[in-house]
């Protein structure tokens, strides 16, 4: 009997300990919370929450966002493609086309750099294997449209694309 009476205090004992932890923790974490609320109230240039769709007149997407494929130009309308095609063949799902022509020297140049974005992943492999830095993931974003010709475009500006 005395036994069972001991027994009886610890498991009391122990159901109060995990009470006032579980009671210590949730007290933590409200103060936490409430002191990240009470940060951004008293400094809200600092707040990182966009209030799309807003803002969207001026808003400026982070230098990580990948919006589509886009291919660098300089301030001339030149760009770096050599058209050597080692991104159409990483990617994984034919959404890249490198056609190629020749100057009047007869070297081989990029013709027309075809891209459809209603097939791209966004995955960035082509940027990755691209050994010219030659494209990059552009920041435009509501690029959504009912007629998927839309999609495709031609990314060398000096040969007519948009
Ligand atoms: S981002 Fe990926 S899916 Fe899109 S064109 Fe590049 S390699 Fe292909
Ligand atoms: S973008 Fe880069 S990898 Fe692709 S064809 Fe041009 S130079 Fe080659």
């Amino acid at each position: 009997m005395k036994t069972r009476q001991v027994g009886d205090k610890e498991s009391l004992f122990h159901f109060w300990g995990r009470y006032l932890q579980k009671v210590a923790t949730g007290l933590v974490s409200l103060l936490s919370g409430m002191g990240v609320t009470i940060r951004y109230f008293v400094s809200p240039d600092k707040i990182i929450t966009q209030q799309y769709p807003e803002n969207r007149e001026n808003l400026q997407m982070m230098a990580r966002f990948r919006g589509h494929l886009a291919m660098i130009h300089d301030e001339n309308n030149q760009h770096r493609c050599t058209g050597c095609g080692i991104c159409e063949k990483a990617c994984p799902n034919g959404t890249i086309s490198v056609l190629t022509a020749k100057d009047l020297a007869g070297r081989k140049v990029l013709g027309r750099y075809i891209y459809r974005l209603s097939q791209c992943t966004l995955c960035n492999l082509c940027i990755e294997s691209c050994p010219f830095g030659a494209i990059s993931m552009g920041r435009d974003f509501e690029l959504a449209t009912y007629d998927r010709q839309q999609l495709t475009f031609i990314l060398n500006k000096t040969q007519g694309g948009k």
